[in-house]
């Protein structure tokens, strides 16, 4: 099918089109410039952006399309989880513009689109897989059944973060830095230095921690590792070495991101490993997770990074599965849900 997506769950207000895994347009407005002075994303400057971009994002991803709205056959949009007052916008553009045209309207889980958006580069999951969502908001381990939320299990979390998200934890360990926002990125390339210079703590891997929390993730220990130790360099008057402190935070972050992964396709015999959300452009984890999945004989589907960030194609192609597993539309008065769990990718 040829459907549209509207995602507008952050600061990202994005247009997709697909025709199936065919990615047709994907017109992305960011107002993260907006949030930078004040170091994160602020709810209702987030919320007039959205606003202002949507109309003509969606004229762009047309264009980009070369195709005419009455040709759709149906729209799909992000009903959560997310900012509630980012996630209404695009909402009540959706059921407008379903509404207007005569299609369905599917209100879709970002994260399940975080993980969907791979279709359009991979083609068909082999199923059951294991997906890393590591995002801005979220940071957890899945086992995919089936994209759609419809076959066998669905969507089943195995595991996640029980305090900071990855994203988030590279966003305040810049900022410490005195680092920009959002300072994944950032990070990402100011790493150049020794990964091993710094032992900074990997949280939850003791073997005691692994009983309670074998998928599980945290990332707050290590924050404050970083602020100790950046701190005590200031206090003894030494200089702080930034690509080593950052390279440093980044391998205990990617190392346990790595591992865990792996651990989960082993203990659940997947043999596919895919991964979603912001954080999965970064290359460190990349390159660690290639190494990792193949000496453990895991096939890795990694998204091209501009594809992990926050878009309308990840949706659209999320509504397509949707639509070809014989997923019902959503009732005309869908509404935002900001604390949709995963497991739940139609609304
Ligand atoms: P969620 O999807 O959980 O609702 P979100 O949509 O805000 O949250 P994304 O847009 O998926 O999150 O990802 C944004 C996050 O990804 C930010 O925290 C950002 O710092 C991080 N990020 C982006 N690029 C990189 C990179 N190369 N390395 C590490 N982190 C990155
Ligand atoms: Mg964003
Ligand atoms: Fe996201």
């Amino acid at each position: 099918p040829l459907v549209l997506g509207i995602e507008s769950s952050c600061d990202e207000t994005g247009v997709g089109i697909v025709r199936g895994h065919e990615l047709l347009a994907n017109e992305v407005a960011s107002s993260v410039d907006l949030h930078a002075r004040f170091g994160g994303v602020v709810p209702e400057i987030a919320s007039r952006a959205h606003l202002e971009a949507m109309l003509p994002t969606l004229e762009r991803a047309c264009a980009k399309a070369d195709v005419d709205l009455t040709e759709i056959d149906a729209v799909a949009v992000t009903a959560g989880p997310g900012l509630m007052g980012a996630l209404v916008v695009g909402v009540a553009a959706a059921k407008a513009l379903a509404f207007a045209l005569g299609k369905p309207l599917y209100g879709v889980n970002h994260l399940a689109g975080h993980v969907a958006v791979d279709l359009l580069e991979h083609g068909p999951l082999p199923t059951p897989c294991v997906a890393l969502l590591v995002s801005g908001g979220h940071t957890s381990l899945l086992l995919v059944d089936d994209i759609a939320g419809v076959r066998g299990r669905g969507i089943v979390e195995l595991g996640a973060t029980i305090d900071d998200a990855a994203g988030e934890a590279y966003d305040k360990v810049a900022r410490l830095l005195g680092l920009p926002y959002p300072g994944g990125p950032v990070i990402d390339r100011a790493a150049t230095g020794d990964p091993r210079a710094i032992a900074f703590p990997r949280g939850l891997t003791t073997r005691r921690d692994l009983e309670k929390h074998r998928f599980d993730f945290s990332f707050s220990g290590l924050k404050t590792a970083v602020a100790r130790w950046v701190e005590t360099r200031e206090r003894d008057g030494l200089d702080v070495p930034l690509a080593d402190v950052a390279a440093s935070f980044q391998e205990a972050v990617c190392d346990v991101l790595s591992a865990k992964a792996l651990a989960a396709c082993a203990a659940t015999g997947a043999t596919n490993l895919l991964i979603g959300g912001g954080v999965a452009a970064n290359g460190r984890l990349r390159a660690l997770l290639a190494e990792r999945a193949d000496a453990a004989g895991v096939t890795l589907r990694t998204p091209r990074p501009g594809l992990c960030t926050d878009n309308g194609a990840m949706i659209a192609v999320l509504g397509a599965e949707v639509i070809d597993a014989g997923g019902r539309p959503s009732a005309p008065d869908l509404g935002a849900d900001s604390g949709l769990p995963v497991s739940r990718v139609l609304v």
